[in-house]
């Protein structure tokens, strides 16, 4: 016999990932040019220079050094230049015990989760959310619920989290700058959630986690501030990545950071440690450690995602869709012209359209446009969108 839960995983599609093998198929098909895949966030911005010449020196040293286990947190030198580097770009006084070095931001999730529930907590998720944040809660033996963000803007809407933050509750998880919307949590918003969480502390007598998950914190336009979580509300865990701010999604790097204004940050430091050893979370790639410990204030190129974004949204929005204005990362939210969201991506794939719908990230009546790709794809699909929303005025 086999897992029952782990063989429904195994089974079920993911919507985003079984989009994107069909658009691998179409285009061997009817040829690469003739199909706008819009479905996935695989940065098209190739790793900096710097990552390489890193990797190249490396590989000169001594095999043991680049090949051999690790302590399982990550090696001593690459946690201290983390910690060192969140010092001094963002004023806190970090640790290096309090970085715990992961294969992206995936493990440092799953590690957060179950470091900080127990089962049958749980744990809140802010809707539109990224899908696997539901399958990392309820492995944790936990149930996700979910809160719709505000609307209007769709920034955390404080009153409905209020509500649905009970006697269960362990944790809550916030993705800023957000996948799939786009939309950057301002200041006011994560200081009204910072007192709401420490008002529920109080009045719950329990402890209220922030799990902060940041992939795409470099990731912004217009000089939008991305304010640092940790500094905001004490008691935050922040999830970091490499896979997006660098291009190194396939090297699986990234680090969980426990805030060290938390007064329990030893303990959990301790049960992060142990929620890797449970989860097989161990000694992150060691070659990319020590890449990331020589690259490790290396800026984002966001030259092209910004330009994207500014060809996208101008060509969107004289066609007459209705979006998000995105200030980060580098997805757009558009409005289905049509409510049943999963009707609106068939008919967008009629027209060679990959586009996500919204069910995928709990949501009715949206889908989700990834623009890391190519300026040539979206100006390419330009003649697809007007055709799409031709059919739809018919
Ligand atoms: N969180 C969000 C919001 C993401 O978009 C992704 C990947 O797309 C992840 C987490 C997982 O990132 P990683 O590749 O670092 O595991």
């Amino acid at each position: 016999m086999v897992n029952e839960r782990m063989l429904g995983l195994g089974v079920e599609p993911n919507a985003i990932r079984e989009l994107f093998a069909y658009g691998m198929a179409r285009k061997a098909e009817i040829g690469d040019g003739n199909v706008f895949d819009f479905s996935i966030g695989n940065p098209s911005v190739p790793a900096p220079v710097a990552v390489k010449d890193a990797a190249l020196a490396l590989l000169e040293q001594p095999a043991a050094s680049l090949h051999g286990y690790s302590p399982a947190g990550g090696v001593p030198e690459v946690r201290a230049a983390v910690a060192d580097s969140i010092r001094r770009r963002f004023g806190i006084d970090a640790s290096s015990e309090s970085v715990y070095m992961t294969a992206g931001a995936a493990a440092s999730i799953a590690i957060s989760v179950s470091a900080v529930t127990e089962p049958g907590d749980e744990v809140v998720v802010i809707s539109p959310y990224f899908p696997e944040y539901k399958v990392w809660i309820e492995t944790a033996g936990c149930a996700c619920v979910e809160v719709p963000a505000r609307m209007s803007d769709f920034q955390p809407d404080i009153d409905a989290l209020a509500a649905a933050i009970g006697p269960r509750t362990s944790a809550v998880i916030i993705n800023t700058p957000n996948n799939p919307v786009g939309v950057v949590y301002s200041r006011k918003s994560l200081e009204a959630l910072a007192d709401l969480l420490a008002a529920k502390e109080a009045e719950l007598g329990r402890e209220l986690y922030l799990i902060s998950d940041e992939p795409y914190r470099e990731i912004v336009y217009d000089g939008v501030e991305v304010p640092y979580v940790p500094c905001v509300y004490e008691r935050t865990i922040m999830c970091y990545s490499y896979s997006k701010s660098l291009s190194l999604p396939g090297e699986r790097i990234g680090y969980v950071y426990v805030s060290d204004r938390m007064e329990n940050a030893a303990s959990v430091n301790s049960a992060v440690a142990g929620a890797g050893r449970a989860l097989g979370y161990v000694c992150a790639p060691v070659l990319f450690q020590r890449v990331i410990a020589a690259c490790v204030d290396e800026p984002s190129d966001v030259a092209s995602y910004a330009a994207n974004r500014k060809l996208l949204t101008k060509g969107l929005s004289a066609l007459g869709y209705e979006f998000v204005e995105p200030q980060g990362a580098f997805y757009l939210w558009m409005r289905a012209l049509e409510d049943d969201a999963r009707a609106f991506g068939e008919r967008a794939k009629a027209h060679e359209l990959l586009l996500v719908p919204s069910d995928s990230f709990g949501v009715p009546g949206w889908v989700r446009v990834s623009y890391c790709v190519s300026a040539d794809v979206i100006t390419a699909a330009m003649p697809a969108f007007k055709a799409l929303m031709e059919e739809y005025r018919r």
